[in-house]
């Protein structure tokens, strides 16, 4: 019996890795995809590469989208990303690093991969727990997108295949995610979660998404290994 296909968004954090070890764990055949969309730096592109690999991903395609083009975000255009100290929440409401309409990009592009591959599964590591408030991370997004998923493509329309949007973590806080990621083992030296790197190629430890994952770390128990 051939494996089952899935595309795995993959952006080298901490969540779609977990994602990555998941789909491998449950006999996905894996095809991971990622974006260099004008982010502001690629070291993430560098982890996801190395995530791809550690998963046996079949394939791992870096799509090129300029999301440059509009800017409107702090991680595409020259908006500076917010830092707070490193031990403060995480501030209610949708902050400057939100990227308009990101996750339905990123998962259109899914989508048309998946139909290509004949694949009827589509893994995204979306959280609505511990999380920056995207509207595009929520599980009323993931399911309205299935909907639509369903009657934009070929394979949906003449019935071949159902397709499903797979979010294991959007339900859980980012202390579960790193025990889950732990416990299927994710090399986490070898992912990248930072927004806003210093000079040095560290983590800044300030923006939401340093903080999100050392409040996850912390409360798992577990040592983060770039930190
Ligand atoms: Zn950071």
């Amino acid at each position: 019996m051939p494996r089952p296909r899935a595309v795995v968004l993959t952006s080298g954090g901490l969540d779609s890795s977990t994602c990555l070890a998941l789909a491998r764990r449950d006999g996905f055949e894996i095809y991971a995809l990622s974006f260099d969309y004008g982010q502001r730096h690629k070291l993430e592109l560098d982890a996801a590469s190395r995530q791809a690999k550690l998963a046996g991903a079949k394939k791992h395609v870096v799509a090129r989208i300029d999301l440059r083009a509009f800017g409107g975000s702090a991680l595409t255009d020259d908006i500076a990303v917010p830092k707070a100290e490193a031990s403060a929440p995480v501030a209610p409401g949708i902050p400057v690093t939100y990227v308009p309409a990101r996750n339905t990009i990123f998962l259109s592009y899914a989508l048309a991969w998946a139909e290509v591959l004949g694949a009827s599964d589509i893994f995204i590591g979306v959280n609505a727990v511990d999380y920056s408030g995207y509207p595009d991370c929520r599980p009323e997004f993931i399911k309205a997108f299935e909907h639509l998923a369903n009657r934009a493509t070929k394979a949906g329309v003449e019935g071949q295949m159902k397709l499903n949007v797979h979010t294991p973590l959007i339900e859980l806080s980012k202390a579960d995610i790193v025990k889950l990621g732990a416990s299927l083992g994710v090399d986490f030296a070898a992912t990248w979660s930072c927004y806003d790197p210093l000079p040095s190629g560290k983590p800044c430890g300030q923006c939401d998404s340093c903080r999100l994952r050392a409040k996850g770390f912390k409360e798992a128990g577990v040592t983060d290994p770039l930190s």
